[in-house]
C-alpha cells in the first residue's frame, strides 16, 4: 500500500487503518504502544484506529503483557474469525467452495457438480454454490475469491478464454459481484494454486516458486520475489498449449500438438482406451471386458501390477511435461518446483519420469538445487490460494503459516 503524494485526509485514515491492522495481524498480541513505535505513528493515531479495529469486531484485546516499568500494556490482535471469505476451486468434475477465516483455516466446505463445457450452466453451478456459501456462513463475508481456469485478467475479473469451460471474455468477477454486493477477486487455478502452496505450506519463507497443475488441463502459477506473476497479457504460466509434439493431435484449443494432448490425464486416458483395444491382453483392457473404458485410476492400478503399456503410457506424459518445466527452469531459475492436480495419482513412476527429462534437458548447474517435487494431496488449496488473494486486495493481509 503506497501512499498518494497529495493524499485526502480519508485516504490517510484508510492508509493508517490498514498499516494498524497489518501490524496486529503479523505481529499481535501487541501493544498500542509497540504498534506506534513500529509504524511511526502517533499513540494518538493508533489508539483511535484500534479503537474502529475493535468496535467494528476485527480486532480484540488479549490480556496485559510485560511491564517495562509502569503500568502492564494491553494486548491487541486481529480476530481470525471476524470475517469469512468465500472461496472457490472451479474445478474438473466438480466446483468447490469454502469459508475461509483470516488465518486461512478453512470453516465449511461445499461442492457443486459440474457435467461438460455448458458455458451457461457453470455460472449457474457458480452462483449456486456462492448462495449456499453464503447462507451457511455464520460470520460477516469479506468478499469472494475465485480460482478458474484459463486465461484470466485478474485486474478486470475477466475470463480471457477458459476452453473446459467454454468461457471467452466472460466478466465474471463483475458479474458475481454485483449478483451478491461483494468485493470479488478472479484468479487462473493455477496462479492460485501456486499462492496457496507458497502462503500455506512454504510459509512464505521462500522468493519463488513454480506449482504445475496438471489436470484435464496444464497450467502453472508463478510466484517471483513472494508476488504471483501475472505477466503482460495474464497468461504466464499457460503452458498447457505450449505446442510440443510436429503434427500432434488436435488440442481442445484448436491447434495441434499441444502439451495438453500429450501430458494431462485426458490425453493419459485416451491413450489407454487406444491400447486397450489394440491389446486385450493388456491389464488396460480390463475394464473393457465389463464394457468401460479405463479410468486413470485403472492406469494407475495397471501401473502398480506392473503392466508394461501403462508404464510407457505414464512415462511418455511425464516426460513430456518434464521438457516444459525444463524450458521453466531455463528461463525463471526457480528452485522450487510443486506438482499438483488429479495426475499425481500416478506416484513415483510418473515423477520420475517428469523429474529425469528436466534435469536431462537443463543445464546442470541450474537444476543441482532444484528440486521438484509432489505437492500437498489435499485439494483445498485453490480455495485457500484464491481466498488469500482476495484478503491481500481487500485488506493488505497476507495469511501464512
Ligand atoms: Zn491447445
Amino acid at each position: 500500500m503506497r501512499l498518494p503524494a497529495k493524499a485526502t485526509h480519508q485516504q490517510t485514515r484508510a492508509f493508517n487503518e490498514g498499516l494498524v491492522l497489518r501490524t496486529l495481524y503479523d505481529l499481535g498480541p501487541i501493544s498500542r504502544a509497540d504498534v506506534a513505535r513500529l509504524t511511526g505513528l502517533t499513540r494518538t493515531t493508533v489508539s483511535d484506529v484500534v479503537a474502529d479495529l475493535l468496535s467494528n469486531g476485527l480486532a480484540e484485546e488479549l490480556g496485559r503483557g510485560p511491564s517495562t516499568g509502569g503500568k502492564s500494556p494491553i494486548l491487541v490482535g486481529v480476530v481470525a474469525d471476524s470475517r469469512n471469505v468465500v472461496g472457490l476451486d472451479l474445478g474438473e468434475g466438480a466446483f468447490a467452495g469454502a469459508l475461509v477465516n483470516l488465518r486461512g483455516d478453512v470453516r465449511l466446505t461445499d461442492e457443486e457438480p459440474v457435467n461438460g463445457p455448458d458455458g451457461g450452466e457453470a455460472i449457474a453451478a457458480t452462483y449456486r454454490l456462492i448462495e449456499r456459501l453464503l447462507a451457511a456462513a455464520e460470520r460477516p463475508i469479506l468478499g469472494i475469491g475465485i480460482g478458474a481456469p484459463g486465461v484470466v485478467d485478474t485486474e478486470t475479473g475477466v475470463i480471457r478464454w477458459a476452453v473446459r469451460l467454454d468461457w471467452q471474455e466472460l466478466p465474471l468477477g463483475r458479474l458475481v459481484s454485483e449478483r451478491f454486493g461483494l468485493p470479488t477477486y478472479v484468479a487462473n487455478d493455477s496462479r492460485a494454486a501456486a499462492v496457496g502452496e507458497y502462503l500455506f505450506r512454504q510459509g512464505g519463507r521462500i522468493e519463488n516458486l513454480v506449482a504445475i497443475k496438471v489436470g484435464t488441463g496444464i497450467g502453472a502459477g508463478i510466484v517471483l520475489g513472494g508476488r504471483a506473476f501475472q505477466g503482460d497479457g495474464h497468461g504466464a504460466g499457460e503452458i498447457g498449449h505450449i505446442s510440443v509434439v510436429d503434427d500432434g493431435t488436435l488440442c481442445r484449443c484448436g491447434r495441434f500438438g499441444c502439451l495438453e494432448t500429450i501430458a494431462s490425464t485426458r490425453a493419459i486416458v485416451v491413450a489407454a482406451r487406444v491400447a486397450a483395444a489394440e491389446d486385450p491382453t493388456t491389464a488396460l483392457a480390463a475394464p473393457a471386458r465389463n464394457g468401460q473404458y479405463p479410468t486413470l485410476d485403472d492406469v494407475r492400478d495397471a501401473l502398480e501390477a506392473g503392466d508394461e503399456t501403462a508404464r510407457w503410457i505414464v512415462v511418455a506424459a511425464g516426460r513430456a511435461l518434464g521438457r516444459a518445466i525444463a524450458g521453466l527452469i531455463g528461463t525463471l531459475n526457480v528452485e522450487r518446483i510443486v506438482l499438483l492436480g488429479r495426475v499425481t495419482v500416478l506416484g513415483e513412476p510418473w515423477l520420475d519420469a517428469v523429474r529425469d527429462e528436466a534435469r536431462r534437458r537443463s543445464l546442470g548447474p541450474l537444476v543441482e538445487h532444484t528440486s521438484i517435487e509432489l505437492g500437498s494431496a489435499d485439494d483445498d488449496i485453490v480455495m485457500l490460494g484464491s481466498s488469500a488473494l482476495l484478503m491481500t486486495r481487500e485488506l493488505d493481509l497476507v495469511p501464512r503459516r
